[in-house]
């Protein structure tokens, strides 16, 4: 088995909506960011490429392209499952730590980790999504952004059945 280990963090830029995880959070700002600034699946991208040492997010989806302007994370995360599978990996489990000052991560945690485990083609038994402050500290702390670490186990596709 792999291990792999994601880190992001966005400041927060008004005028476009927060999304985390593929989850739209109502009344936040959003994130300023080439794509559409879901700092969840950029972290969660950068574990499950680390842990299969495919490289990183900013070689798969460059933000100097163009064609990743305002581009839909969970479509890059898909596309990356697909890429893991290829090469014959799949996910094991899925942990997810988000610091943040607010949104207040609980009350959306449920839909995260169903969006992610669909997109995984994981059980949501599979992923953890795990909310925290930064007890004030720092600029996350001051609530000037968010900042994400995830960390992922990848398996071997069973060469017999593909799954
Ligand atoms: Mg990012």
């Amino acid at each position: 088995m792999r291990i792999g280990f994601g880190y992001d963090s966005h400041r927060f830029e008004s005028g476009k909506p927060l999304v985390l995880g593929g989850v739209t959070i109502p009344d936040e700002d959003g994130l300023k960011a080439h794509s559409d600034g879901d700092v969840i699946i950029h972290a969660v991208i950068d574990a499950l490429l680390g842990a299969a040492a495919l490289g990183d997010i900013g070689s798969h989806f460059p933000d100097t392209d163009s064609a990743w302007k305002g581009a839909d994370s969970a479509l890059l995360l898909a596309s990356v499952v697909r890429e893991l599978f290829a090469a014959g990996w799949k996910t094991g489990n899925l942990d997810v730590t988000v610091i943040c000052e607010h949104p207040r991560i609980r009350p959306h945690a449920a839909k995260i980790r169903s969006n992610l485990a669909e997109i995984l083609k994981v059980p949501e038994s599979a992923v953890s999504v795990k909310g925290k402050t930064n007890e004030k500290l720092d600029d996350i702390g001051a609530g000037l952004g968010i900042e994400v670490h995830a960390v992922c186990l990848l398996f071997p596709l069973d060469s017999a059945t593909g799954v």
